[in-house]
């Protein structure tokens, strides 16, 4: 009988597709796992956000309290409109320039902001 030899040559088509297998399984292997990754990364980043999300929405609370607050001061005075008192017109003066107020120009450029985001939703 005669005696068969078993050869894998390096560049048979058996050879090639089982290392282009290989290879591929490894990519999506790899493309796999930096899509965990990337899922990661968002999960931290939606953390993040809900954070600083909860602490501007406790800021505009208590900004919005105290400004109430002054309001009610210079509106429960004995002073009136048109003949305020020295401490109301502190008040009315530092309520003027509270830099957390917006001004109109502000206020429409971020309602454009907004109206386009809202848009591509
Ligand atoms: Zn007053």
């Amino acid at each position: 009988m005669k005696k068969t030899i078993k050869l894998n040559p390096p560049n048979s088509i058996e050879h090639q597709l089982m290392k282009t297998c290989e290879l591929t399984n490894q990519v999506r292997q790899d493309t796999m796992q930096d899509l965990e990754n990337i899922g990661e990364d968002f999960k931290h980043l939606f953390l993040v956000i809900q954070s600083v999300q909860r602490n501007y929405q406790a800021l505009l609370d208590q900004n919005q309290q105290l400004q109430n607050l002054l309001l009610n001061l210079v509106k429960d005075c004995y002073c009136w409109q048109g003949n305020r008192c020295q401490n109301c017109q502190k008040i009315l003066q530092a309520l003027a320039k509270n830099p957390t107020n917006l001004d109109s120009e502000s206020t429409e450029k971020y309602q454009d902001i907004v109206t386009q985001l809202r848009k591509r939703n």
